[in-house]
């Protein structure tokens, strides 16, 4: 969850997302990273939320110019999580930095700012301007995928709130879904009985009614009620 100004926060629809799956949303504060182990005993499964930019330290870089705000106390926990929540093998679900936090965690780089240091042709606008519910860019999702299983088709419309993306895809993890520019927009760790992460925002399409958006929220939440 989100972290500012000795707050911590959540986007409804994230939770509504899981209630309306059938889920039952709980909420784990930042400071934690040390009962980790404790914490996973409670959960059936884990989903990471979106929030600030990954402090490049946590993939061997220095700061760029175009570095977002970092919040190291939100960074520690969730790497820690992330790393738990494999190894446990328990369901997983990263959104927009979730999707760079499970990355990260698992040995892969990011570009800290899409716009200065991505250098290919043609990339889209990934920080878009419209409402948090509309899609503004497609992804292609690789067939046969996971992905594709789940949601049933290969191409869809996502929504974009992101200036960094993934570079080097940690060597556990597959890309199973990217944008015209080749930016990974999605990534499934196989060894998993479900660890998936989308750089998009599911949820804000979920409580609008998308039903590719909210497939994803029932494929969790399904892997969640086996008790893995
Ligand atoms: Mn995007």
């Amino acid at each position: 969850m989100g972290y500012k100004d000795q707050q911590l926060y959540l986007n409804e629809p994230y939770a509504k997302a899981i209630f309306e799956a059938g889920g039952l949303p709980i909420l784990l504060p930042i400071g934690v990273e040390s009962d980790i182990e404790q914490l996973l005993t409670l959960v059936d499964g884990v989903l990471l939320t979106g929030g600030y930019d990954i402090h490049p330290f946590y993939y061997q870089e220095e700061p760029y110019p175009g570095l977002g705000e970092v919040v190291p106390e939100r960074d520690v926990l969730e790497i820690t999580l992330t790393k738990k929540t494999i190894e446990k093998r328990k369901p997983f679900l990263g959104l927009c930095r979730g999707h760079q936090v499970l990355n990260v965690a698992l040995g892969g780089t990011l570009y800290q700012d899409l716009s200065g240091q991505f250098d290919r042709e043609g990339l889209l606008q990934h920080s878009q301007k419209a409402a948090r519910g509309v899609a503004t860019h497609s992804v292609e999702i690789v067939a046969g995928s996971v992905l594709e299983e789940i949601m049933g088709a290969t191409r869809i419309a996502v929504n974009s709130f992101h200036h960094q993306a993934v570079k080097k895809v940690a060597s556990s993890l597959r890309v199973v879904a990217s944008s015209s520019d080749g930016v990974v927009e999605a990534l499934v760790h196989e060894k998993s009985a479900f660890c998936v992460s989308v750089q998009w925002h599911p949820e804000e399409q979920a409580v609008k009614g998308d039903l590719a958006a909210k497939k994803l929220f029932e494929a969790f939440v399904n892997a969640c009620r086996k008790k893995m």
